[in-house]
């Protein structure tokens, strides 16, 4: 039979930790979060500043389980707009929609070209039926879904932007997540009989809340609170004694005191590495050195302010470009009206990647905003100098989970220390070190939720579909997944706020 806890102590009070704090904590268990920060949302962050809000970089809802939407939509109720998604690629100074379009390559670069990519493609098939060599790196992951020509046009610069190292180091299962089923046959197939949305739609439509992404971690730790449970902000998790099965004593510093709590399971979303290294037994020095090697990609957003009324009609813009600081932004005035202080202005949300310690990172805010707001008015020519109006900087560690070559061994030595520890369960972005989006963590936390209250549900199964994140296949992959059993009032409301966000 399943073990039921009677006191679940959750690391993390990012949206991963707090989806299982609202599982077990309004369905009647007894939950403390502990969160760092003085804030909930962890990267689902929204920063205020002189009447503008803004994501650390624009952060859309969607997920293919129903059931989770309709728990979204009534976890937001009447706070949900919905976005029209509009994503473009800026590449030697022209504009191409992704995901690509063959149409749009033939007009912003001519016949050559497509020929040049279609050529390209064949060969690499070509190739890869001739070799039937494994895909281990991303760059054969691209190459071969895409082509070398494609390839280099739309993928390896922003790629090494984001990761900071060339894709021949990078594991290919991070393409095989993010864009396994787009391909050229798709592209193709779109350009010349048109996409047949009953059977693949890509996503042109989004929920998202409209004072910011981060209302629905605010609105989960809302729930939380409100049936009687505690969320500790400014709580460090520093380190977790293990007594024995289901008996552990998680040690925080709160207020510079070291304080600590007795529960009999852990939720952990925290740094999976950071994990293995805070418990006791402590673990053997493979582990360590395993710990120890996982790496993340930090981030640094900046908003800029400017007195427009808007600048581009995307709602992401990706910069490919490598003398460009940035690689992708938005103008979160095109998410939700509310994101700004009032019509005549707009901002955009630049996202620098980086490593702490590495040459952006070392520069100074000033510095960093002197030089985005540069390459948007000399290189990109996207502002003009007298529209800007000010910026505001904020730096994130831990935003991005770099699968490695050797990325999968790591976790797997780490994962067969953590089994040694009953009552502990990992969970989260960070947490199992898996590129998750938000939905992705909720769910994950929210069926994690479930088992701890007595339902045999695996919650590792979120995030493992083999077909791409953001194609409706029709033929969903199984797995276990988050089943919501709404309130009998909800139907009813939950068609009203759809029809509410609709107008
Ligand atoms: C730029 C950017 C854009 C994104 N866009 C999207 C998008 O469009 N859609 C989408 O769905 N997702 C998006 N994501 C991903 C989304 O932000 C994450 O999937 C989500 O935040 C993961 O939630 P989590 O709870 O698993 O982890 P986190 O958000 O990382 O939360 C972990 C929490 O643990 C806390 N913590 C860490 N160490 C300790 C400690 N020692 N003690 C106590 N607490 C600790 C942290 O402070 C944090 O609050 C984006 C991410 C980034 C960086």
């Amino acid at each position: 039979m399943t073990y039921k806890p009677e006191h679940v102590i959750i690391l993390g009070g990012g949206p991963g930790g707090l989806a299982t704090g609202h599982e077990v904590g309004t369905k009647g268990g007894k939950v403390t979060v502990l969160e760092k920060n003085q804030y909930v949302g962890g990267l689902c962050r929204t920063i205020e500043d002189k009447g503008y809000r803004f994501d650390l970089g624009g952060h859309r809802w969607f997920s293919k389980n129903e059931d989770l939407n309709d728990w979204f939509r009534h976890l937001m109720r009447d706070e949900l707009v919905l976005v029209e998604r509009v994503s473009r690629i800026y590449y030697q100074g022209k504009f191409f929609f992704y995901p690509i379009r063959f149409t749009d390559i033939l007009k912003n670069t001519g016949l050559v070209t497509i020929l040049h990519a279609g050529f390209a493609f064949l060969w690499s098939v070509f190739r890869q039926s001739v070799r039937n060599q494994a895909v281990v790196t991303m760059k054969q992951a691209y190459v071969s879904q895409f082509g070398t020509k494609l390839y280099d046009m739309f993928f390896r610069m922003y790629s090494e932007k984001v990761w900071g190292r060339p894709c021949e180091e990078l594991s290919a299962d991070w393409v095989s997540q993010r864009s396994k089923g787009l391909s050229v046959w798709t592209a193709v197939r779109d350009a010349l009989i048109g996409s047949d949305n009953k059977v693949t739609s890509l996503i042109d439509e989004f929920m998202y809340p409209r004072n910011g992404y981060m209302r629905i971690p605010e609105r989960m730790a809302e729930d939380i609170q409100t049936s009687g449970n505690t969320i500790s902000l400014g709580a460090a998790v520093s380190k977790i004694h293990y007594h024995g099965p289901h008996d552990f004593q998680v040690f925080y510093v709160k207020d510079q005191q070291q304080q600590s709590l007795r529960g009999d399971a852990v939720v952990s979303t925290i740094p999976l590495g950071f994990l293995a290294r805070i418990l006791t037994p402590a673990c053997s020095d493979e582990v360590t050195a395993a710990a120890n090697a996982l790496e993340f990609r930090d981030l640094i957003t900046v908003n800029v302010q400017i007195r427009r009324k808007q600048v581009s009609p995307d709602t992401w813009l990706y910069i490919q470009d490598s003398d460009i600081l940035f690689g992708r932004f938005h103008e979160p005035k095109n998410w939700s009206s509310d994101m700004v202080p009032d019509d005549e202005h707009t901002s955009l949300v630049l996202e620098c990647f980086c490593t702490a310690g590495d040459e952006i990172w070392s520069m100074s805010d000033d510095q960093i905003a002197a030089r985005c707001v540069s390459d948007l008015v000399n290189k990109l020519q996207f502002i003009k100098q007298d529209e800007y109006e000010g910026a505001k900087i904020i730096r994130t560690r831990y935003a991005y989970p770099v699968y490695d070559l050797d990325y999968a061994r790591k976790i797997a030595i780490i994962n067969a220390y953590l089994a040694g520890f009953e009552g502990l369960n990992i969970s989260g972005r960070g947490g199992i070190f898996r590129y998750n989006n938000a939905d992705h963590s909720i769910e994950m936390g929210l069926m994690l939720g479930q088992k701890l209250l007595g339902y045999d549900i695996d919650h590792m199964a979120v995030n493992t579909e083999d077909d791409y994140q953001e194609v409706i296949v029709g033929h969903e992959a199984q797995r276990d997944k988050y089943i919501f059993h709404p309130p009998p009032a909800f139907a009813a409301s939950a068609e009203e706020s759809a029809r509410e966000a609709k107008a």
